[in-house]
């Protein structure tokens, strides 16, 4: 495209001096051009091509540049490129009825957003109305988003600039075998005493308050910590048992991540809310939700809902998610992000956790993994504190530099790097990404005690 800028050079030139980066102290980013990209792969300008193991932000499920969505989003375009949310538009309905056939249980009305964070606070909105209670739970070790409420439900640092309008979230501990905050030995012992502990914050903090529990199935950007069996059942409970709403966070999770539509499915529960956004379209357009429980749907039969945005259901959005469903069916990649990580990645980084002192932990499912790097296996001491920055963080920043010089993107969060590449990756693009991930944990392994 001629008007463009045409080489890397004077890309980022434009963007240091108008684009305002997320999460960034703007004078010291130094973000890469990318020239182009296809399934799981980018490139810049400088002819560097790299294995995308971060999905962007996890969300490119089918990969970059499939020509069937890209095709449907081009075809929806030239047909009716916008139109406002209170009318009935076909591929809106036709979204919403492909979301509602695969979500769990009786989530079968569907509230569009614009993405992860939207969906959260809707939800939120949705819990407190039809109960009637201020407060909600949200677990330490998470993420729900960045606007007001889902920043605040957050459990990570992110959260604490944010946290002066916080009222009514309290957080509480959900269990996290590997770094039990509850002194466990084992997944039963772990189950428990989480599930002892949630009681008695519910006790403490008034049954009668509390609108609703709010989860991701599988905690993603905090670590990728499978809850162990029993859990999420037994959060179901006790929200049936008070009253509370159970929302579960599947942004990151659903549309496949974990070789199951959503992650819920691994563990038969339904939750009476579920927000998705990222795969259910992957990416290609905005697009996020809350799928709704009947119960909750019909409080709002009679009684208008207090909610809205200009481009609810977008049909551009619409379009991108209905071809994506229909290639998720066609290419069966539900079914083979849960090979890949049984067959490939489950069995390929715990081999490299043989061979790696600095690997602590490996855990996740399908094409959602984490790698928990430790300075030392027995103390399980981090590879770097907590919320490490600049020199405290060097050992995390020589093996991400490590991992890109051999041609993989990694996805690093603390002490953790994720494995959380395209859910349609190729068993040799795997193999790739283990050997690149194989040489930049012998950089991590210098910085064992
Ligand atoms: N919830 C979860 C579990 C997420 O992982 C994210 C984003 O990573 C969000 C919510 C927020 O989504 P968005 O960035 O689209 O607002």
């Amino acid at each position: 495209t001629p008007d463009l800028p045409q080489t890397g050079a004077a890309v980022k030139a434009a963007d240091r001096a108008h684009v305002f980066h997320s999460w960034s102290a703007q004078a010291l980013i130094d973000p890469l051009a990318v020239a182009g990209a296809d399934g799981a792969y980018f490139w810049d300008y400088d002819g560097n091509r790299y294995l995308d193991f971060t999905s962007g932000l996890v969300f490119t499920n089918i990969g970059y540049q499939h020509p069937k969505v890209v095709a449907a989003i081009q075809e929806q375009a030239g047909r009716l490129a916008t139109f406002a949310p209170a009318f009935a538009v076909d591929v809106r309905s036709e979204a919403a009825r492909l979301i509602a056939e695969r979500t769990p249980g009786d989530l079968d009305k569907i509230f569009f957003t614009n993405g992860g964070a939207e969906a959260v606070e809707n939800a939120v909105r949705m819990a407190r109305l039809h109960t009637g209670r201020p407060k909600v739970l949200s677990a330490y070790r998470s993420y729900h988003g960045a606007t007001s409420t889902a920043i605040n439900l957050t459990g990570d640092p992110r959260r604490w600039a944010s946290d002066t309008a916080s009222a009514g979230v309290v957080h509480f501990w959900a269990p996290f075998l590997y770094r039990s905050p509850f002194y466990a030995g084992n997944e039963a012992q772990e189950c428990e005493r989480a599930l002892a502990h949630l009681e008695s914050t519910i006790a403490f903090e008034g049954p009668h308050t509390i609108a609703a529990i709010i989860l991701e199935t599988v905690p993603g950007t905090a670590g990728i910590m499978p809850p162990p069996p029993g859990y999420l059942a037994g959060v179901r409970e006790i929200c049936d048992r008070h009253g509370i709403v159970f929302i579960l966070d599947e942004v990151m999770s659903g549309f496949g991540r974990t070789g199951r539509w959503f992650a819920a499915d691994h563990y038969d529960v339904v939750p009476d809310l579920l927000t998705f956004a990222k795969g259910v379209n992957s990416g290609y357009v905005p697009l996020g939700g809350v799928a709704i429980s009947a119960g909750i749907a019909a409080t709002f039969d009679h009684r208008p809902y207090p909610g809205g945005l200009t481009y609810s259901g977008h049909p551009l959005a619409c379009a991108a998610a209905v071809a994506t469903l229909q290639v998720m069916a066609e290419e069966r990649v539900v079914e083979r992000a849960d090979t890949l990580g049984e067959q490939v990645l489950g069995p390929g980084l715990r081999a490299l956790a043989e061979r790696h002192p600095s690997v602590g932990e490996v855990r996740g499912l399908g094409a959602f993994w984490a790698l928990d790097l430790v300075r030392d296996r027995e103390t399980r001491e981090p590879l770097v504190p907590y919320n490490a920055t600049g020199e405290a963080n060097a050992p995390m920043a020589a093996f991400a530099a490590a991992c890109k010089k051999n041609g993989l993107w990694p996805f690093v969060n603390m002490n953790r790097t994720h494995v959380v590449p395209a859910c349609t990756l190729t068993e040799a693009e795997a193999k790739e990404g283990l050997a690149a991930l194989d040489a930049a944990l012998s950089v991590a392994d210098k910085h064992t005690a």
